[in-house]
């Protein structure tokens, strides 16, 4: 990191080294899923010891999950630089090196979390500390949530509550630095087909949940060519929604009727559809196909769903971004809390250190080259949104 003072470097690489050393996995099975206390009070002390206000909220009926709001100065403006707190899970035999260790080579940091995204919240700190805060006009705010790689219960208590309320957001995923501007929305379901079963010689003593399956599944891949010829969008590499059958089960014996059938797909939204709609518009499909079958039909989400994102091309905060980072606004594969952030009122980008392809890997790592750009991005930000 040749731009960064030797003391710099050394504190970087001592709070990185501590967040990695405090692990925060989320998941939706339970003997993974760990709090991420510990996370946020070494995130609260560090803001704290620069004069930020902190809150730390306790998310309700997720016990051990916290979200993290630290404010400096006040007005109706200013900047949200946002992070989650967790990572996915691992497993330490598929890494080279320790992955709750930070480990320095081949100039990057390794270790779980480095790039998405616990590595954010140092480059945060640094750019602080290159600014006279003192001198702020509009608040900053760090936000660090809970549980962004399972169910997103962070994001969503704090859209209940209505916070944090500023002018522009900036959720610090890694992008290569690269402003992202759009995202897809995604939603799991499962559809239950409740047939009857009886003796396979005779038909008429049971109705059959793969038969009727069938004709579901023809309908969604007919409503999927339905989308696809109604709705493009020329920023996504993929430019058409996209719905994928995932998997199926039903029935357990060639010569019994099938009773029950369970198919379960996702579908990923452009900006402009509503997730809500898509799924009273298939449910009203399954609805007419289980009326003639004579055989009950449930659409049932698997999680919540997030909704799909594009913030405006021309926004002032996309502006600052491309002029900061030096690239223009895309699109990306991965949904982010950016929708609730915006649903808040405010200006949203994704923007952030380190590479997307390393993320969710075994040997996942912050390359060097990223801290010292992101610092100076992020500090340019709070330069024109703050000052
Ligand atoms: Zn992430």
């Amino acid at each position: 990191m040749p731009n960064i003072a030797p003391s710099d470097v050394t504190v970087f690489k001592q709070r990185l080294q501590q967040l990695i050393a405090t692990p925060s996995i989320s998941c939706t099975s339970a003997e993974y899923d760990m709090s991420n206390k510990s996370v946020v009070e070494l995130l609260a002390q560090w803001f704290e010891d620069l004069g930020f206000k902190t809150e730390i909220l306790p998310v309700e009926g997720f016990a051990g999950k916290y979200n993290l709001l630290a404010t400096r100065g006040t007005g109706p403006g200013g900047l949200v630089l946002s992070g989650h707190t967790d990572t996915v899970p691992c497993d330490p035999n598929r890494w080279q090196q320790d992955p709750f260790q930070l480990t320095e080579k081949e100039q990057r940091f390794y270790g779980l979390g480095t790039t998405d995204m616990k590595g954010f919240f140092p480059v945060v700190l640094a750019a602080l500390e290159g600014l006279d805060l003192n001198k702020l006009q509009q608040p900053v705010m760090i936000l660090a949530t809970a549980d962004e790689e399972s169910s997103m219960c962070g994001a969503r208590a704090l859209a209940a509550l209505g916070r944090p309320k500023a002018r522009c957001a900036v959720i610090g995923e890694p992008t290569e630095l690269k402003p992202i501007r759009m995202h897809k929305g995604i939603m799991m379901e499962s559809v239950r087909v409740q047939g009857l079963a009886g003796h396979s010689s005779n038909p008429a003593l049971g109705h059959n949940a793969l038969d009727t399956m069938t004709q579901v599944l023809n309908e969604l891949i007919l409503f999927r060519s339905e989308l696809q010829s109604r709705y493009q969008h020329a920023g996504f590499d993929i430019n058409v929604p996209t719905l994928n059958l995932g998997c199926i089960h039903g029935g357990d014996n060639p010569n019994r009727i099938c009773g029950a059938c369970e198919l379960h797909f996702d579908l990923r939204a452009l900006p402009g559809m509503s997730n809500h709609d898509l799924h009273a518009e298939i449910e009203k499909r399954l609805q007419v196909i289980g009326d003639k079958n004579h055989t009950p039909i449930s659409l049932t989400p698997l999680f919540p769903g997030i909704a799909s994102f594009e913030e405006q091309a021309d926004s002032a905060l996309v502006k600052a971004a491309e002029r900061l980072s030096g690239y223009q606004a895309e699109s990306v594969a991965f949904a982010t809390e950016a929708p609730f952030l915006q649903d808040l009122g405010m200006e949203t980008i994704v923007m952030g250190p380190g590479t997307i392809d390393c993320a969710h890997q075994p040997n996942e790592y912050l390359a060097h080259d990223q801290i010292q750009p992101g610092i100076n991005i992020v500090r340019g930000l709070i330069e024109q949104f703050c000052f």
